[in-house]
């Protein structure tokens, strides 16, 4: 393969080209959101400026388009995460509200008191909350596999807390706070030895690994178009199709039916019996442009380019005074969460900025995987594969000038 071209694909992101506080603008900030290529751009004003419509087929010319691009969209995603068919895609708004799908439709029908569900220490709220309030609601109970020092699930203690009363288990492939890729094969084959089904959190693994659903095993996976590159407000799940088949609607309403009287309600099946409502049809339009243009770039070289990036960035911080790393697992992506001594990380953070360097200060909505390490917030750089090793090395020479104390 040719070697990755980074400034190259850097010329496809037009929000890369500005100053920021008289200063090239640095993004740091990608496991918050990522920019958009010029062609996701292109392809959401489109739809708006030609083919806007409902989507219903039969009305008319354009309902026929954007029914076509929609559904479109969806057969990229299944692309994307080799699913074995595009009915087993559901547009969502995102992660969370997947994961919110999966607890309410999934949760409810088959999870009730003495039940367990497992996730790890290391998770998004997203992947922790919805949980809480099912466990509130069912009486069932949430289990926690807990982390070591670097950051790495022990998984030991994984299967000793699986058993005959769990009922899915639900992990993060790669997790925000820390960047620890999970060992989710592995987590995927132990679950199935009990019989217990996996839901996967794609949301920060899906920009920098290539995901396979079929290899994986995988009986849900979920994340978030604006983290691929695509837009914000679209998201999607893969479920496997008995799983989805099984499953009770979670909101009702219309698109979802086959027939309505006021006495009952026939729906169809999935993944339209999850898709209550008007979707976000551009958004899915986007997404669809986003998964083209990574398929284009190939994330087997993004993987591999973000791997020499990422060793090159710790590499610069471990020389960085005072400076300690938060989450130090074998494999990681992208994310570097730090803080430094005698430094308020806001003030890190606003110093970067001065700098025309973005990065995120604050909890990363996974409060208890800082606990963990002592720690109540953080600063975080998250990179992506349209930074460089002159990215890195301007954040360096910014952390390596902040005030003394
Ligand atoms: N899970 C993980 C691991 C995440 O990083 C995020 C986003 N930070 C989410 C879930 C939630 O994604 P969204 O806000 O797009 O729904």
């Amino acid at each position: 393969a040719a070697p990755f071209d980074v400034e190259r694909v850097r010329k496809d992101f037009p929000a890369l080209h500005q100053s920021v506080n008289g200063h090239p603008l640095i993004w740091l900030d990608n496991a918050a959101t990522t920019h958009k290529p010029q062609s996701v751009i292109d392809a959401t004003s489109e739809f708006y400026a030609r083919h806007n419509s409902n989507i219903h087929r039969a009305a008319h010319t354009l309902a026929a388009r954007s029914t076509d691009l929609f559904e479109g969209g969806r057969e990229k995603v299944r692309r994307f995460l080799n699913a074995p068919s595009k009915d087993d895609i559901v547009f969502l708004r995102g992660t969370t509200e997947a994961i919110n799908l999966v607890a309410n439709s999934y949760g409810r029908a088959n999870i009730g008191p003495g039940d367990e569900i497992i996730v790890t220490q290391i998770e998004h709220h997203a992947n922790i909350v919805p949980w809480q309030l099912l466990t509130q609601a069912t009486g069932a109970t949430l289990r926690v596999i807990p982390v070591d020092d670097r950051g790495e699930i022990i998984f030991e203690q994984f299967a000793a807390l699986l058993s005959g009363r769990t009922k899915l288990v639900s992990v993060t492939h790669v997790a925000n706070a820390l960047g620890t890729i999970n060992p989710v094969a592995e987590i995927i084959a132990l679950s199935h030895a009990y019989g217990v089904p996996v839901l996967v959190d794609a949301a920060q693994s899906s920009p920098h690994i290539p995901l396979d659903v079929q290899a994986l095993d995988a009986d849900f996976l979920v994340f978030s178009g604006h983290k691929v590159f695509g837009p914000t407000g679209i998201g999607a799940l893969y479920g496997k199709k008995h799983l989805l088949e099984a499953m009770p609607p979670w909101q009702g309403g219309g698109h979802m039916i086959e027939d309505v009287t006021f006495g009952k309600t026939v729906y169809k099946g999935a993944p339209e019996k999850f898709e209550a409502g008007t979707p976000d049809i551009a958004g899915a339009v986007g997404l669809g442009a986003a998964l083209d243009y990574l398929e284009g770039v190939g994330l087997p070289g993004i993987a591999a380019y973000e791997h020499d990036l990422l060793e090159y960035a710790q590499a610069g911080l471990a020389e960085v005074k005072g400076l300690r790393l938060i989450g130090t697992a074998r494999q990681k992506a992208s994310v570097m969460s730090f803080v430094v001594d005698g430094h308020e990380n806001e003030a890190v953070a606003k110093h970067l900025d001065a700098h025309g360097i973005a990065v995120r200060s604050g909890h990363h909505c996974a409060q208890p995987a800082l606990r963990r390490f002592g720690v109540e917030r953080s600063v975080r750089a998250s990179l992506a594969f349209y930074n460089t090793r002159h990215d890195v090395d301007v954040f360096l020479k910014a952390l390596h000038s902040l005030p003394r104390r």
